[in-house]
């Protein structure tokens, strides 16, 4: 048996190409995009499912990208449930992990959302899955001890983060501890930045699957701990790299084997190996930038030119989700509901169809009424707020793009729910908040991106 192990951790994460407004195809930037959702498709995700390779990753998959497929490529998000369900009737462990709801960078949320983030993302994981996930994935794997006490209150056994985000990691990937304030214990597995940056950036210049493994595995283990984790992102594997699926499957299937490598899984390993040392963690770190979590927040030198519309953008989502909470509070106590934030958790079961709107409704003691009706919007409104934070909105260069685009649709569609349910027009707050973020590029400003999702919206009677 080998005394070396192998995992390889892929983050599928895009965002579908598209904004769509209920139906609707807002599409920003021109009418291009909407055929890249196939062609993820068709060259990332198909191919590696009929590869088997997702029989053999650990990997995690983002809720809208997986709505997405499960609408128009139906069949590949059932070969991948099937593999998992078949992995977890072999081992007793899955092998997927489960994502947060919509991509947060979780420190720079607040306290409740984080965690409302990482319960929304269990519950979407047990839907598709039919399990408790064992892991989860902590989006652009940035942390802080609060977002790790949040995992550990939750259930979650195990996360990922980068070697340049933790010391003391003197074993391999691991897995370790983080010791919490308050004693609890979550256990982390520490990806190796080195050589899952070579595949990520590089993999089309190493030669395939096998001379890589006999010139990087090999030595390895001499000098490396008995578990490498490389962790990347999916898309990597095909959409990328076109044709490196295969890459992946000759890694997974022969190459590693071949020269001394057991490849495992994330869950498995840590049921079979659990911690016995353990890790401090570097509080506010991210993968993806060097400055704490800069990327996100004020911008930073990751990212060229003018990069003040970040925290601006960041500023008018913060109040537009605080103006959501005053008028939701006020309008769940005027019905009488005593925990509305617990409502707001459950609300994402309609969502995934786990329950009707009346049944959610009836669980809290509410008649299916007009107003009820309205309540049930509210809450619809707060699944949009969540998504002005995706982390994508805040992580690239500049504003005038697809990904702030989407957070600015998603807080046009809350305006709009607010306006209809409560009659109250909080427009001119977000648009003046969006009027001081402009893009360095095209000058274009967020009170513009704002009008012109509107105005779309408007003609195709969408939102
Ligand atoms: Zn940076």
């Amino acid at each position: 048996m080998a005394d070396h192990a192998l995992c390889v951790h892929t983050h599928f994460c895009l965002l579908p190409r598209d904004v769509t407004l209920s139906g609707a195809q807002f599409d920003p930037m021109g009418g291009v995009l909407h055929d890249l959702n196939e062609k993820l498709a068709a060259t990332c995700y198909a191919p590696n499912s009929a590869l088997r390779n997702f029989e053999r990753l650990s990997y995690d998959f983002g809720g809208a990208m997986t709505r997405w497929l499960e609408e128009n490529t139906p069949e590949t998000p059932a070969q991948i449930v099937a593999a998992y369900q078949a992995y977890r009737a072999k081992w007793g462990v899955g092998n997927a992990i489960a994502q947060t709801s919509q991509h947060t960078v979780l420190p720079l949320a607040h306290e409740r959302d984080k965690a409302l983030q990482v319960r929304w993302g269990i519950q979407s994981f047990v839907r598709r899955f039919g399990y408790v996930p064992e892991g989860m994935w902590l989006p652009e794997m940035a942390v802080d001890t609060p977002t790790l006490q949040t995992l550990y209150d939750n259930g979650v056994k195990f996360t990922i983060l980068s070697q340049a985000q933790v010391s003391g990691a003197t074993d391999g990937a691991g897995p370790y501890w983080a010791v919490l304030p308050s004693g609890d214990r979550l256990a982390v597995y520490v990806r190796d930045d080195w050589h899952s940056n070579e595949l990520a950036f590089g993999i089309k210049s190493l030669g395939g699957a096998g001379r890589w493994s006999r010139n990087t595995l090999v030595p390895l283990r001499r000098e490396y701990g008995r578990l490498l984790l490389l962790a990347l992102d999916g898309e990597t594997f095909g959409y990328y790299y076109p044709g490196e699926e295969h890459f992946l499957h000759w890694l997974l299937y022969y190459e590693a084997e071949a020269v001394g490598y057991e490849v495992t899984t994330l869950a498995r390993d840590l049921h079979e190996h659990p911690p016995t040392r353990e890790i401090d963690v570097a509080e506010n770190t991210a993968w993806n930038c060097a400055h704490g979590l800069a990327r996100w927040k004020e911008g930073c030198g990751c990212t060229s030119g003018d990069s003040r519309w970040k925290s601006a953008l960041r500023n008018a989502m913060d109040n537009l989700a605080a103006s959501l909470d005053e008028i939701y509070l006020a309008y769940a106590q005027e019905l009488g509901v005593a925990d509305p934030w617990q409502l707001r958790e459950d609300f994402l079961e309609i969502r995934l169809g786990v329950v009707t709107q009346e049944q959610l409704l009836a669980r809290y003691g509410l008649a299916h009424d007009r107003k009820a009706s309205g309540l049930a919007a509210l809450l619809l409104a707060y699944f949009y707020s969540q998504r002005t934070f995706v982390s994508y909105a805040y992580f690239y260069d500049d504003l005038d793009r697809l990904e702030p685009y989407y957070a600015v649709t998603n807080a046009a569609r809350v305006v709009t729910i607010i306006h209809r349910v409560a009659g109250i027009d909080i427009s001119p707050k977000l648009r003046a908040d969006l009027a001081l973020v402009a893009s360095g590029k095209t000058g274009k400003t967020g009170a513009q991106m704002f009008d012109e999702v509107l105005e779309y919206a408007h003609q195709h009677k969408a939102v």
